[in-house]
């Protein structure tokens, strides 16, 4: 965070190029970058590559990618490629997953409220399993068997007191067991015949100041010693979870992956290494800083209206990207072809929802904007085009990945009004007469 700088916000393909692309593909669509996500993900596992395997070995860190944030199987595979494994947390996922080559202990399978078959094909895949209630020691047991490898996400509750600083208030989250529920937990499932043991919180969101994060991996590694000290249990993996977060705003600071990496280092050298517990080795979920910056939704203005605001009505709308709808966060905006233009007009900028929240933007300074301009909203490479929904009857784009040399691949084509009608039950359910007029 220290003397970071502000980033600039680019696209990495150009206008003509998108052009191109629309004469076969109609806007909107999602577009991500191949090499960038690769060069990301290398970074990440560089930053971490002190961290070792249970025996010691170089090569113990892994990134279980969080699979909700970016759910396409090209996707999976190619940071599969790049040493990561998945982290799944409901049985599409776990197929997801699969389809992708991730296998076995490669998938974390971190779910809550879970049913019994999940639990079954979690198992039956191998998976590590990661338990979020107590309860759900004797639900596995009976829907599946304890497997050897068992891990338990904690929650912290009043413990951790990072205020806004955090998703919410641990002691108001669904997720994990308590302090004294994860001491027992330990214990009962040695019981039921676990011999390995994991240890899990993800007690941060969108995070950017690496001293919280690393605040967040201190707080695990104390719990890891005291459980040890309380069960004689020696845990040999700590998952820190996902929620390191990315710079949506040109103002905002990257997170310094380095520093949060040698900030990890420290307090396992200090906590970990002092009390005995090495080699353990650190694993995480992330999902929005390996996917989310590379991702970009490219759409085209239909309307410009002018009534008590100024509006720039677009081609997409919430069921592509709903984040600045549902938080009201903040995503950039490039017109392509208008970057030198000088950014001096208002716009909230829209989808065609019948929801006034259906904005991207709103009271966004942005150059003059007229029907046919050509937008890129950036970011959205994680909980992007996944949260999704056809509320409306709008339908969901297609997704392209940007291959080296600049090579746009298809990797899910475009929702149809078909799509949209297939579950229905109703007389001949042909629903695409008319559009075919
Ligand atoms: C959502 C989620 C993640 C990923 O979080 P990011 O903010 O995308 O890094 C990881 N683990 C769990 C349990 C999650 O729910």
């Amino acid at each position: 965070m220290q003397g970071a700088k502000p980033i600039t916000k680019t696209v990495p393909f150009t206008k003509a190029r998108i052009e191109e692309l629309e004469k076969r593909y109609p806007t909107p669509f999602h577009i991500y970058d191949e090499e960038a996500i690769r060069a990301g993900a290398r970074r990440l596992y560089k930053a971490f590559s002190w961290v070792t395997d249970t025996e010691g070995k170089k090569g113990g860190f892994t990134n279980f990618f969080a699979v909700k944030a970016l759910p396409n199987p090209s996707i999976l595979r190619i940071l599969h490629e790049e040493g990561m494994g998945a982290d799944c947390s409901s049985l599409p996922e776990l197929l997801l997953a699969d389809a992708a080559g991730i296998k076995g202990e490669e998938i974390m399978f971190t779910s809550n409220d879970t049913p019994a078959d999940e639990f079954a094909l979690a198992r039956k895949m191998g998976a590590v399993i990661n338990l979020d209630d107590i309860t759900h020691i004797g639900f596995l047991e009976k829907a599946a068997g304890i497997p050897r490898l068992i891990c338990f996400r904690y929650n912290p509750g009043e413990e951790y007191s990072h205020g806004n600083a955090i998703i919410g208030n641990p002691a108001e989250a669904k997720y994990g067991l308590t302090h004294d529920q994860i001491l027992k937990a330990y214990t009962i499932a040695r019981k039921k015949g676990a011999q390995r043991f994991g240890l899990h919180a993800m007690i941060v969101s969108n995070q950017r100041d690496e001293d919280i994060l690393v605040e967040a991996a201190r707080l695990l590694f104390n719990l890891a010693v005291e459980i040890k000290e309380k069960t004689g249990i020696r845990v040999e993996f700590i998952n820190l979870g996902g929620g390191i977060g990315i710079p949506y705003s040109p103002v905002d600071h990257q997170v310094d992956l380095e520093r949060y990496a040698r900030g990890v280092h420290k307090a396992y050298k200090e906590i970990i290494a002092k009390n005995g517990l090495a080699p353990m080795r650190i694993v995480m979920e992330s999902g929005r800083a390996v996917t989310g910056p590379y991702g970009y939704l490219v759409s085209r203005v239909r309307h410009v209206a002018r009534k008590h605001r100024d509006y720039v009505g677009l081609d997409a709308c919430m069921a592509n990207l709903m984040r600045p709808a549902l938080y009201g966060a903040y995503h950039h905006i490039t017109v392509l072809g208008k970057e030198k233009k000088p950014l001096d007009h208002v716009y909230d900028v829209t989808g065609s929802l019948c929801e006034n929240n259906d904005k991207f933007a709103v009271q966004r300074f942005l150059p003059a904007m007229s029907p046919g301009d050509l937008v890129v909203i950036h970011d959205t490479g994680a909980h992007g085009h996944a949260m999704g929904f056809n509320y409306n009857g709008k339908l969901r784009s297609a997704e392209f990945l940007m291959q080296k040399g600049g090579t746009f691949r298809l990797i899910r084509r475009a929702e149809t009004a078909n799509d949209y009608f297939a579950t229905l039950d109703f007389e001949g359910s042909d629903f695409s007469g008319l559009a075919r007029k």
